[in-house]
């Protein structure tokens, strides 16, 4: 590894909040060391605009297939017509001529943890002296008989967001009063926890308008969900839940999960056989950390990356580290907040290893912001911290969720989601 001078000393950082204390630090390099980023999610492109902003001597690579990002945080709000596709969209532009980040659009096709390096799917190879991989989530196809990448066209999952989300929109638009849609929510751990039921109730801000007579029925394998009360309340405010005409049903079936899909009529089979035809159907299957970190060695038997949680470095692959949704950090969700949380801490200690300086202590914060109506918002919030067995806990007494019955306060919080969605946004990409 390659040897460099002091910078940035410490030994605690909640992350990003000692950023600009420590960036001006002068260097003296022998080399410049370079950091290979795999994904140009909230993950990938957080951390290596942190690592360019932390050390301009360290060369980053970003390596993402796609020209432009679309985030899945909003994606929900399209049903509701709060938000375009294209307001959704961001470009990789300002990390590259702002950041000085070499962003090359590719897949990466095989890492080489031995010899450092990665190959691209046009078969050239990059070597790396620290890899972070954020690859976000892939999908457990084999869960759902006649459920995969093909029919997902048609049956849209929407969880990754783009061109999905544009499907299962015009689906709902195109289905006529008295409708059934049926979301086939996953089993944990998934990205989003709240996203299921955030996407239920932005449908139904939008079929209570033009198609009242229409159903929104959330098949459930899990017992309990995130925000789970105040959802309910909220859905009872517009939505008449609890009562013979409300529109969102929400049945627990945790004992006996959709296992099969009849693409031609639309129709999903519970493991006791149920079946339950939709008008729309939206099948957001079971998740597991995306493929190129199975392909290098990175996961364990539960699909999913473990990591040294000071450092974001692997447990299994020297010298790589895994962010966002494809480590296991819990019990930090599935977030883009998450992995922005994440991403930094990775910045840090990355800057940290190369110039031989010690780890600092970590902290991380979520908030997740969910629209039950337009000016309806709700939230749970946390920080974390790292534990003296080397685990992220919880910190006693800080976050918590929304208080119920504070009207004012979810007006507020509707506003917040959207200034959240701003912020964040402009720390990732521009
Ligand atoms: C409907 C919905 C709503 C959501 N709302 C919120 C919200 O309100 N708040 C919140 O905090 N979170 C929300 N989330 C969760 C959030 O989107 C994810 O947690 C976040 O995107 C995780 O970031 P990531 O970097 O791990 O993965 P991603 O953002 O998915 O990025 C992964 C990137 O890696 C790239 N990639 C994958 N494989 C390769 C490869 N082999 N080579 C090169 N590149 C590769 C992909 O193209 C992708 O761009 C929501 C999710 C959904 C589905």
């Amino acid at each position: 590894m390659i040897s460099r001078r002091a910078f940035c000393k410490g030994s605690a950082v909640s992350a990003g909040l000692l950023l600009n204390a420590c960036r001006s630090t002068p260097f003296q390099h022998t080399a410049a060391p370079h950091v290979v980023v795999i994904g140009g999610g909230f993950g990938g492109a957080t951390a290596a605009k942190y690592i360019r902003k932390l050390d301009p001597g360290i060369k980053v690579t970003l390596i993402e297939p796609s020209e432009h990002y679309v985030t899945c945080p909003g994606s929900n709000w399209v049903f509701a017509g709060l938000k375009t596709i294209a307001q959704l969209t961001f470009s990789y532009r300002a990390l590259a001529d702002k950041y000085d980040i070499n962003v090359i659009h590719d897949y990466v096709t095989a890492v080489d943890p031995v010899k450092h390096s990665i190959r691209l799917s046009e078969g050239s190879r990059l070597r790396y002296d620290r890899l972070i991989v954020s690859p976000g989530i892939d999908f457990r196809w084999d869960t759902i008989a006649g459920y995969d990448q093909h029919t997902a066209h048609s049956i849209p999952h929407a969880w990754k967001a783009g061109e999905q989300t544009a499907i299962l929109n015009r689906q709902l638009q195109a289905m006529a009063d008295g409708g059934t849609v049926v979301i086939c929510a996953p089993p944990n751990p998934f990205r989003c926890p709240p996203g299921p039921y955030e996407r239920a109730s932005m449908m139904a801000h939008y079929l209570t308008r033009h198609k009242p007579k229409s159903k929104i029925l959330i098949l459930d394998p899990k017992s309990q969900f995130s925000k789970q009360k105040l959802f309910m309340s909220g859905w009872e405010k517009y939505y008449g839940y609890g009562t013979d005409h409300s529109m969102i049903e929400w049945i627990s079936i945790p004992d006996n999960p959709v296992i099969q899909l009849d693409v031609n009529t639309k129709t999903v089979t519970t493991d006791f056989a149920d079946r339950y035809t939709a008008d729309v159907l939206n099948i957001i299957p079971a998740q597991k950390a995306g493929v190129i970190a199975e392909k290098a060695g990175l996961t364990d038997d539960s699909g999913w990356c473990p990591v040294n949680h000071q450092s974001c470095e692997s447990s299994l692959q020297p010298d790589i580290h895994v962010i966002g949704d494809a480590s296991k950090h819990s019990p930090l969700p599935k977030s883009a907040f998450a992995a922005s949380s994440e991403a930094k801490v990775c910045a840090f200690a990355v800057v940290n290893l190369l110039n031989d300086q010690a780890l600092m202590a970590p902290a991380w914060i979520n908030t997740c912001y969910s629209l039950i109506a337009p000016m309806h918002g709700i939230s749970v919030a946390m920080v974390y911290k790292l534990s003296p067995d080397g685990l992220v806990s919880k910190v006693k007494g800080s976050g918590g969720l929304s208080r119920q019955s504070d009207e004012k306060s979810r007006i507020l919080e509707s506003g917040f989601a959207r200034q959240w969605y701003d912020s964040i946004t402009a720390d990732s990409f521009l």
